[in-house]
């Protein structure tokens, strides 16, 4: 049994997962305010309830908001303050007395995907978040690939690339990041930086479904925008493409629902990666919300 635990800012969302990867159980409880040891103590509580239910030790695995540090094991996360710098995988091994695996959300994301029938013969599967930032996972022989610092499929804090700067114009927006550079893909290709495009080329503030709703009736800004933007993702795409080279690349968060994505890209795609190389089928995610939980499950699979 693969017990999944899915901490969000709000909810820990459980659910076990069968030697099949079937959910058989679900089960969502508020994620404590501040107080760490209630944080603990709530995922115990799970495991010993379900524990008891299926008569068995299930396999555990985390997936957080946030990185936790490669060195010390400390959890770098804005989104749930009671596990901010903790130790959260150590103690949690601590109080329940058995391994645990933990990672971040979008890393828990791609697996969740990787691990669907479909792809499950796929050597090695990038999951990408278009949604209110941009980010991802890689995950390769059915594993995780973390990297030294646990910060592999970061994406969206790679530069935009120089193409980008030669399709944008001298004049584009350079946006500043949360992470303390300017440039950063993330404020680019997210939903958000969709919309913050759209801002700096019209000086209109539109959410990203008006966008696309008016691109859907050939209003003609919105239509050169759209044009505009498909291009920017097939240059942001292809850069780390080439760097990757992964077999499939799962689409999720709300921007990966504009099915013109999946028409654009591979027609796009081509100029921007290496001449020998083919562009790898690019799919939507077909587990949503609980990706996440799933995906924190299935830390344990091989593992
Ligand atoms: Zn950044």
């Amino acid at each position: 049994m693969y017990y999944g635990f899915d901490v969000g800012g709000t909810k820990i969302e459980f659910g076990a997962f069968n030697e099949q990867l079937e959910r058989v159980a679900t089960e969502r409880v508020p994620t404590p305010g501040d107080d760490y040891e209630a944080l603990l103590q709530a995922v115990a509580d799970l495991v010993a309830k379900y524990d008891a239910e299926f008569a068995t030790q299930g396999a555990i695995g985390v997936g957080i908001p946030g990185i936790e540090k490669a060195d010390t094991g400390e959890v770098l996360t804005s989104n749930v303050p009671a596990a901010k710098g903790r130790t959260l995988r150590k103690d949690l091994e601590a109080k329940i007395g058995r391994k645990i695996q933990l990672d971040n959300d979008a890393n828990c994301f791609a697996l969740s995907e990787a691990w669907d029938a479909d792809l499950q013969d796929q050597g090695s599967v990038l999951g990408l978040i278009l949604g209110t930032g941009f980010g991802g996972g890689f995950v390769v022989e059915g594993k995780v690939f973390s990297g030294f610092n646990h910060v592999a499929g970061e994406v969206g804090h790679a530069r935009l690339p120089i193409d980008a700067y030669f399709h944008l114009g001298e004049n584009a927006p350079i946006f500043d990041c949360g992470c303390g550079q300017k440039g950063c893909i993330d404020n680019y290709l997210s939903g958000r930086g969709f919309e913050m495009l759209y801002a700096a080329e019209y000086g209109e503030q539109l959410k990203a479904i008006e966008i696309i709703e008016r691109n859907a009736k050939g209003d003609e800004k919105a239509v050169a925008f759209v044009d505009k933007f498909m291009e920017l993702l097939a240059i942001c795409f292809g850069n780390i493409f080439t760097g990757m080279d992964p077999h499939v690349v799962v689409l999720g968060g709300g921007l990966s629902n504009f099915e013109l994505i999946y028409e654009e890209l591979p027609k796009r795609l081509p100029k921007y990666i290496l001449s020998l190389a083919r562009a790898p089928r690019i799919v939507k995610a077909k587990y949503g919300d609980s990706g996440g939980v799933r995906g924190a499950a299935f830390l344990n699979i091989r593992g």
